[in-house]
């Protein structure tokens, strides 16, 4: 199979419009064009996925194309933007049509899930290597940045933190990255199936992305661990903030298998993408109960720099202080 005949079977199926969209050229052409709307400002970034770096050496290929979209959807998510379309550049070792039949097979499902259309993009043969860039739209001025973080300010973070993190102590018995412990998502998950989804289908925020356009001074997603997101906030913002260790929220599957480390892994472990986001403290007490119940009240920022957890300096600058760094054990 060569490499044209490859993109036309596996990958132009996934550009066939599902409803109204702004992509006007898709692939086969030299370019795609996708179509602004007036008014409105394009939202883009790239994220790169290599084999044994970011995902473990034989890792589900459906899965993979779950995590490698949603991924960099989260990005949309944070700046408030909403989902458009997206291009695939895809580093293949072999042409592997049962591996590509599934990949195609999970990026559909991801494709459609947030919105996105695939638009194009470039096939190549090498160590397996994944680079999707998403595109977004918002309206003019309206993406939310991470600068905009004023001192009174609340910080707040949705969902619970911490299960991905989590998840890794099952996916790494030795310190590498295995491909077991897969599992059907079938209902009721046991603690430990709860917190391995969380790892494999990462579900990025866009909803509540787009609901906070308007109203977050700033937002982040939690891709690296709260603490670490929430200091490039404060970074960008050039403020400081303050955060109580019991208000961070954590699934009660987290809490049964952590116990009072459970927090822990929500301060320190990425992989979950849920929003961390700063408010006004009005336009929080006037927001609608719909969008405050997703989230939860953590911390307030300050104008004296560096972050503070029950009154300890965790961060400042761009370090982490005072602290063992937590490698996913517990
Ligand atoms: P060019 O040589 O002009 O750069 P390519 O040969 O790289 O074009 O790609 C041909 C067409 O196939 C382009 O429209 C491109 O967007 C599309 N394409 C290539 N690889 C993929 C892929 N993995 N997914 C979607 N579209 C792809
Ligand atoms: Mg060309």
């Amino acid at each position: 199979m060569g490499e044209f005949e490859l993109i036309r079977q596996y990958f132009m199926p996934l550009a066939r419009l599902h409803g109204p969209h702004s992509v006007v050229v898709g692939p086969g052409d030299d370019c795609a064009v996708q179509r602004v709307p007036s008014g409105f400002d394009l939202v883009f970034s790239i994220d790169t996925l290599v084999e044994g770096v970011h995902f473990p050496r034989n890792y589900r290929p459906d899965y993979l194309a779950w995590r490698t979209l949603a991924v960099a959807a989260s990005d949309l998510a944070a700046m408030g933007a909403e989902p458009t379309c997206f291009t695939l550049a895809l580093t293949l070792p072999e042409v592997n049509e049962p591996w590509l039949w599934d990949f195609a097979g999970g990026l559909g499902k991801a494709a459609e899930s947030f919105g996105l259309v695939l638009a194009g993009g470039d096939t190549t043969r090498g160590p397996l290597t994944l680079s999707v860039q998403v595109h977004g739209l918002v309206e003019q001025g309206s993406a939310i940045c991470r600068s905009g973080a004023k001192p009174g300010d609340l910080v707040v973070v949705s969902g619970t933190l911490g299960d991905a993190g989590a998840a890794l102590d099952y996916l790494l018995p030795d310190g590498s990255l295995e491909a077991g412990s897969y599992i059907e998502p079938r209902h009721p998950l046991t603690d430990e199936q709860y917190v391995l989804e969380r790892y494999h289908h990462p579900r990025p925020r866009l909803k509540l992305g787009e609901a906070l356009r308007h109203l977050a001074t700033a937002a982040i997603d939690v891709s690296d661990g709260l603490l670490a997101d929430l200091n490039h906030i404060l970074e960008a913002s050039s403020v400081g903030a303050s955060v109580e260790r019991a208000h961070i929220p954590v699934s009660p599957a987290l809490a049964r298998l952590k116990g009072s480390a459970a927090t822990d892994y929500a301060l320190h472990s990425g992989d979950d993408y849920e929003l961390c986001a700063t408010l006004a403290e009005a336009t929080w007490a006037n927001a609608p109960p719909s969008l405050k119940q997703q989230f939860t009240v953590i911390g307030v920022v300050e104008s004296t720099p560096g972050l503070r957890l029950d009154g300890t300096t965790v961060m400042s600058g761009s370090d982490a202080v005072g602290f063992d760094h937590f490698r996913g054990k517990a």
